[in-house]
């Protein structure tokens, strides 16, 4: 089994606001054997001297989509599976280059890439999956142009493998039920308006309460909980009371729907630089005057939702929601937060709050005795400039994940 020592660095641990001297850490396969801030004795560790950079765990974002290969989602009408496939596995590994450890898929990705993940044929970070998302018909989820009639498109097709229909209880049930069948780790749901569709009004209230709690009561029975996917406080307001556990960008969150979030222990999990992005690139990518007018009334309310949220004491996670081709500006998420929260948070939101939104806490996000080897050596203090994160990865000159090193600048 082979062991790394880390040594003569400052130590990033999440929980404490400063770096950390003359710690070292144990790595024995794929797991942290050991943290200490004295000499740690291994005969049969490769000792790797970090210098004057930061050990940190890695970075988890709690809201990808790794087949939403493009920007203007209905030409995913045109893209084959084998293409949308290949295109996922370029995302994931882009994602592993600039840190990201681990990814919460909220929609699309399925068993399949997943097992592909974690059998080692793709680079990729950890995946965590919900399978299709599930939205009512003419929900945000609902891919068809007007003129459309069957949602279900031939199965070549990316349309209809990243999102599914069910209206009413027992429908929703079913489908939530295949969607664990087919091994989604979380359920998604869809429960208000959104950018990139094209027939729903954004302040628009999806599913009804009763289908909400039947997809919720669902996934605890199975022992897993659903995400969300909502904009305005009445939506919020609406699955939080039906029994969501995390909201999904909530850019229209107000100051009851926060108190409420709080009270149930809801997670938020903001996507700020999805409209930042949008606004910049989105009409080079085909997308729409809708989506594109949807989309700046979401921009200008999202730091204010970061300081709600932070205000009412809602646990804050990490997410990014970039679409396709817009997906390496995922690390602009961490320069967009600075305006609402220290660095220090927005660390704490990719790694701790993001391991507990995951049911993972001690295991992903810290790097303690027993949690799985996901590190990165940092050149730099990324508490004093969370810029050192940026697209694939300059400042790392350490990724590992799973004990394997996915990049080693500082050793032969
Ligand atoms: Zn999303």
């Amino acid at each position: 089994m082979p062991s790394f020592l880390f040594h003569n660095g400052r130590f990033l641990d999440p929980h404490s606001d400063e770096l950390l001297e003359g710690m070292e850490v144990l790595v024995e396969g794929n797991r942290v054997k050991d943290v200490s801030d004295r000499p740690i004795q291994s005969s049969s560790a490769v000792r790797i001297d970090i210098g004057d950079r930061t050990l940190m765990p890695g970075l988890i974002d709690a809201h990808v989509h790794i087949f939403l290969s493009e920007v203007n989602l209905t030409a995913l009408e045109d893209v084959p599976l084998t293409l949308l496939a290949a295109r996922g596995i370029a995302a994931l590994r882009d994602m592993l280059m600039r840190g990201f450890t681990t990814v919460r898929d909220v929609g699309g990705a399925d068993h399949g890439i997943k097992t592909a993940t974690e059998t080692g044929i793709v680079d990729s970070p950890r995946l965590f999956i919900a399978g299709k998302a599930i939205s009512q018909t003419g929900g945000h989820a609902d891919f068809r142009h007007k003129t459309q009639g069957a949602f279900e498109s031939p199965c070549s097709s990316a349309v209809s493998y990243t999102a599914r229909l069910a209206d009413g209880v027992p429908d929703v049930i079913r489908a939530v039920r295949d969607e664990l069948r087919k091994g989604a780790d979380h359920v998604k749901i869809m429960v208000s308006g959104g950018v990139a569709s094209q027939s729903d009004p954004l302040e628009s209230v999806q599913y009804r309460a009763d289908e909400i709690e039947a997809a919720c009561e669902e996934a605890t029975r199975w022992g897993t909980y659903t995400a969300a996917h909502a904009y305005t406080a009445a939506a919020i307001m609406h699955a939080v009371g039906a029994g969501v556990r995390t909201v999904e960008h909530g850019n229209l969150i107000d100051v009851e729907a926060a108190a409420l979030m709080a009270d149930r222990g809801a997670f938020l999990v903001p996507t700020l630089v999805a409209y930042d992005s949008l606004r910049r690139r989105g009409r080079d990518y085909g997308l729409t005057d809708y989506s594109l007018a949807k989309n700046e009334t979401v921009l200008d309310a999202g730091l204010r939702s970061l300081e709600l949220a932070r205000a009412a004491g809602v646990p804050i996670g990490f997410g990014s929601d970039l679409l396709g081709q817009l997906q390496n500006d995922q690390c602009r998420e961490f320069l967009i937060r600075r305006e609402a929260m220290s660095p220090q948070e927005i660390i704490r939101s990719a790694t701790l709050v993001n391991a507990r939104i995951l049911r993972r806490e001690g295991q992903l996000g810290e790097l303690v005795p027993g949690a799985f080897a996901d590190l990165l050596v940092v050149d730099g203090n990324p508490y004093e400039d969370v810029g050192l994160f940026a697209d694939l990865g300059p400042c790392l000159s350490i990724i590992m994940k799973d004990g394997c090193f996915h990049r080693n600048s500082l050793s032969s």
